[in-house]
C-alpha cells in the first residue's frame, strides 16, 4: 500500500495512492455522510514529504560496491549522522543551493520510515517497527564536507532531503532496485542487496544508540556514482516497488 501525505484545498491529508487517484484515509468518524471516501486525482493535489520527522537518521559508506568505488574499506561498523527535520522537503520542490557551497552533490538512497518507537531493538523485531519505505536524496555539499571534516553542515541545509512520493508498505527492503537520473540521465544504478546493513540491522543498530520515534527517518547510504548537481537540473530517485522521488535545483537568492 502506498501512502501518501498531501495538501488539498487549505487542508493536510493522507491517502492510498493509486495508479492516478488518491483514496482519503479518514477517521471513521469524519467520513462522509454514507461513510464513503473522497478520491483525488494525483494532479490535483500537492504531494507533501510523506512524514514530518523529528529526526533523520543517516548512514555513510553502506554500499559495498560504493565503498569499493571510493577505494575505501567498509566501516566495521555503521557511520552514523543526522540530517535535521528543517532539511526534509517533498516531492516537486527546489533544492536550494547555498552560496556557501560550490558543490552540491546527489545521493539517491532508500529511506526507513520508523511506525513504532524503537529502543534497543532486536534484528529479528525491526520489521514491525518500520511503518515501511520512500525515497530519498541525501543532498550533500561535498566540499564543506571534505572542508569541516564533521558531516552537519554538509549536510544540513534546508532543502538538503528530499524525501517521497509516499511510503510503500509492504516491500522487501533487500532486493531493490535503486536508480537516480540527473537531467533524465542514469548517474547510479544498483541493488540494496549491494548494502553491507540492510534496513533491519539498520534499525536495531541506530535504535541501540538512540531512540527512533514514529515518523522518524533512516536514509541507508548511497551506492556509487555520486555527483555535482547545476542550477536547473532535475534529479531523480527511482526505486523499484516504490515509484520516482523527482526535484530541481536552484541558486539560493
Ligand atoms: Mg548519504
Amino acid at each position: 500500500m502506498k501512502i501518501a501525505r498531501f495538501e488539498q484545498g487549505d487542508a493536510v491529508r493522507y491517502g492510498i495512492a493509486e495508479g492516478d487517484a488518491i483514496v482519503e484515509l479518514t477517521d471513521p468518524g469524519s467520513a462522509g455522510p454514507g461513510g464513503e471516501r473522497r478520491v483525488f486525482s494525483i494532479d490535483e493535489v500537492r504531494l507533501l514529504a510523506p512524514t514530518a520527522p523529528m529526526k533523520v537518521v543517516a548512514v555513510g559508506l553502506n554500499y559495498l560496491d560504493h565503498a569499493k568505488e571510493m577505494g575505501i574499506a567498509p566501516p566495521e561498523e555503521p557511520i552514523l549522522f543526522i540530517k535535521p527535520s528543517t532539511s526534509v522537503i517533498g516531492p516537486g520542490e527546489d533544492i536550494i543551493m547555498p552560496k556557501a557551497s560550490a558543490r552540491v552533490d546527489y545521493e539517491g538512497e532508500l529511506g526507513i520510515i520508523m511506525g513504532k518507537r524503537a529502543k534497543d531493538v532486536p534484528v529479528a523485531d525491526a520489521r514491525s517497527h518500520i511503518f515501511g519505505y520512500t525515497c530519498l536524496n541525501d543532498v550533500t555539499a561535498r566540499d564543506l564536507q571534505a572542508k569541516d571534516v564533521q558531516f552537519t553542515r554538509a549536510k544540513s541545509f534546508d532543502t538538503f532531503c528530499p524525501i517521497g512520493p509516499w511510503v510503500e508498505t509492504e516491500l522487501d527492503p533487500y532486493t531493490l532496485p535503486i536508480e537516480t537520473r540527473l537531467n533524465g540521465k542514469t548517474v547510479q544504478s544498483s541493488n540494496t542487496a549491494q548494502m553491507k546493513w540492510g534496513a533491519y540491522e539498520l534499525v536495531a543498530f541506530i535504535s541501540s544508540v538512540m531512540t527512533l520515534l514514529p515518523g522518524d527517518v533512516i536514509a541507508t547510504g548511497t551506492p556509487p556514482g555520486i555527483g555535482p548537481m547545476a542550477p536547473g537540473d532535475r534529479v531523480e530517485v527511482i526505486i523499484e516497488g516504490i515509484g520516482t522521488l523527482a526535484n530541481q535545483t536552484r541558486l539560493s537568492t
